[in-house]
């Protein structure tokens, strides 16, 4: 992994790092502008030619399409997701105990490549209460 600064045109390890040469970090759709000049978007040879350019002062203007690119491939990257608040969680839990872990295990499955760690989260909270659940109804069943 390897980033272009969109100030400098120095190299960083990975677009959502400060950079080590001048302290910017991006931040929004600035993000979008580092995803675009990384080597998940870019060959070598076009990160040198776009390190080059912006030390030049050249300023990097991606086009809509690029934008929407990076906006969709950062929607799918777990970095990005800040996945499920704490309320939401409890929330899951509580109806997973109580009524049935079916909604998180959906949720887990609809999420799971748009929301990678929201989907993660909902899998933790009910991947275990549906074993218990599971375990509950068959032991009350048994005779
Ligand atoms: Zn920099």
């Amino acid at each position: 992994m390897t980033s272009v600064c969109a100030r400098c045109g120095g190299r960083r390890v990975r677009f959502d790092q400060i950079c080590p040469a001048c302290g910017h970090r991006a931040e929004g759709e600035g993000l979008l502008v580092a995803w675009l000049l990384s080597s998940d978007n870019l060959g070598d040879a076009e990160l040198q030619a776009a390190a080059e350019r912006v030390r030049a002062g050249q300023p990097v203007r991606p086009s809509d399409a690029q934008l929407a690119r990076a906006r969709r491939a950062l929607g799918r990257s777990y970095g990005t997701d800040p996945g499920l608040s704490g309320r939401q969680r409890v929330a899951l839990l509580a109806c997973a105990l109580t009524l049935t872990p079916l909604p998180g295990l959906v949720a887990a499955g609809w999420w799971w490549t748009e929301r990678p760690r929201a989907a993660l989260q909902a899998l933790a909270v009910s991947a275990p209460a549906a074993v218990a659940w599971v375990g509950m109804v068959v032991w009350t069943w048994l005779p």
